[in-house]
């Protein structure tokens, strides 16, 4: 199998070198020329296996130039007992008749970002190799939050790569702060930026077409690269969630041999939905895909009138992960959905850029429409969600988790439709613990209390244990206190790797 660029003005590579070079020159993403089908065998094969081995099958199929040893290797690095609390990897709870949550959240982090960057820098690091890199790479990155720390674990003590991530001074939780100061390692940077997301996405943009700044990169043999959810190698890991839950219910007998499912997203960026398309075409019966927003709920005009636009008030709400108003990987989908029309694609994504937005064919909208439902939550929905489902399921949801059940009800309640359905559910409810507990708790319960210590009441309130990678956060050793003018980001990086311009 070949990658290829979505604008189709770069010529076919391999897995390893689109895994290494993360975006295309073209400004396109890239993608897998074809979409490979699961094979009987393979799916009775699996039906046997544990998650890793699931996950080694899926992912032979995408990296062809890539030994079975290899992606063995890849797999046992990020999917292990030192990592994920939970020994299943990817579990699925059963909340309702036909409701199941796949938890996507044991790892270090407790976000389903770790379910693809603890594998990413395995990939990359064998892709580097395989690709006879001789440079060091350095990884910059810009978080509003969840990437950032996930990232930094993912690629905390690995030889010959660098991490550093800059978020926004005053636009992150305290959680989200603790987990990205206290972060240990011996090639990892943390910096706060004085500004806010867009400034630090800004500026690690800039950072990234700097010629002056790549050349004296160069010299000293090193080499940047994104660990962003464009990369192929972030996207591929997810697809294998998809597959394995499917298996296990029919393994465990709650679907019928052929059975189909519905899935139900939170969605921001279009990464974590589009895998469950992935998982589709590959062969899992999937009825419907629910798209999930919430107040941001540009996929939702999207999904029901074909018109992106960009062009509305940014609104901060309590499932901030989901905040986002261009959803890059929404590209891939458009690319499956035409045939492979590069040229189409091109045209929108200019017309994005230049006017923030465009409008697709009444073919490609009708194709979408027939796989996919989109609704959004309201910030007071989502926590009325959150309330109903601890007091009549006795789950506790996410603020982000919560805002797909929300739209999965609205679903329900549009079309009648009972097909048995899993929900994605993207982080622990202690990661947004704040939020979950307003939702649950009397404000009398909770009023005065910093974040920690709200933790810690939501946990004895709920009986649920705090996730290790949370707990005792506000105890651990702050380790990054670098903060940079938004302008300064540059230097700041020059700085820590010691190099001079
Ligand atoms: C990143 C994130 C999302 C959105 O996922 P996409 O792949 O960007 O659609 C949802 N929930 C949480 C908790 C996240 O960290």
């Amino acid at each position: 199998m070949k990658y290829t660029s979505s604008r189709g003005k770069c010529s076919s590579i391999t897995a390893a070198e689109a895994i290494k070079m993360g975006i295309s020159p073209d400004g396109g993403l890239f993608v897998p020329d074809f979409v490979p089908k699961i094979s009987e065998l393979d799916w009775r094969k699996m039906a046997g296996q544990t998650y890793q081995e699931r996950a080694c099958e899926i992912l032979a199929y995408y990296l062809q130039d890539f030994s079975s040893e290899e992606i063995k290797n890849c797999v046992n690095g990020a999917y292990n007992a030192q990592s994920f609390d939970d020994e299943r990897i990817a579990p699925l709870v059963r909340i309702a008749e036909g409701v199941y949550i796949q938890e996507l959240w044991h790892g270090p982090t407790s976000a389903f970002k770790d379910m693809a960057l603890q594998l990413l820098p395995y990939l990359l690091v064998a892709s580097a190799e395989k690709t006879g890199e001789e440079d060091e790479i350095v990884i910059l990155v810009a978080t509003s939050g969840d990437t950032g720390k996930a990232a930094l674990e993912g690629f905390k003590d690995i030889d010959r790569v660098k991490i550093m991530v800059f978020y926004p001074q005053d636009g992150v939780s305290e959680v989200q702060k603790r987990q990205m100061i206290t972060q240990t390692g011996n090639n990892v940077f943390v910096a706060a930026v004085e500004g806010n997301f867009d400034d630090a996405q800004n500026g690690v943009k800039k950072i990234f077409a700097d010629q002056s700044f790549i050349a004296t990169l160069a010299q000293h043999r090193m080499k940047m690269s994104s660990a962003n959810s464009i990369n192929w190698g972030r996207l591929l890991p997810q697809i294998v969630y998809y597959v394995s839950a499917y298996i296990d219910l029919q393994v465990s007998g709650q679907l019928k041999s052929g059975e189909a499912i519905n899935v139900a997203v939170p969605t921001g960026n279009f990464g974590n939905i589009l895998a469950a398309y992935y998982a589709g075409q590959m062969g899992v019966p999937i009825n419907r895909l629910i798209c999930a927003s919430n107040a941001n709920n540009v996929l939702t005009e999207f999904i029901r009138t074909g018109a992106y636009d960009r062009n509305r008030t940014f609104a901060k709400t309590l499932s901030p992960s989901m905040d986002i108003l261009i959803s890059s990987n929404l590209e891939r989908l458009l690319y499956e959905i035409t045939g492979h029309d590069a040229t189409a694609i091109s045209d929108w994504m200019e017309e994005l850029k230049t006017e923030g937005k465009y409008q697709v064919d009444h073919t490609t909208i009708d194709k979408i429409g027939n796989l996919f439902w989109a609704d959004f939550s309201s910030d007071e929905e989502t926590q009325q969600t959150i309330r109903n489902t601890w007091e009549e399921d006795r789950y506790l949801l996410d603020t982000h988790t919560a805002v797909a059940r929300n739209v999965y009800d609205k679903y329900v309640m549009n079309t009648g439709d009972k097909t048995p359905t899993i929900i994605a559910s993207t982080a622990s409810p202690f990661k947004f613990g704040k939020s979950v507990a307003e939702a649950i708790l009397k404000p009398e319960l909770i009023e005065g209390h910093d974040e920690f210590a709200i933790l810690k009441i939501l946990s004895e309130y709920t009986g649920i244990t705090i996730p290790a990678g949370i707990r005792d956060l506000d105890q651990r050793t702050v380790l990054h206190n670098t903060v940079s003018a938004k302008e300064a980001m540059g230097e700041t990086v020059l700085e820590y790797l010691h190099l001079h311009r």
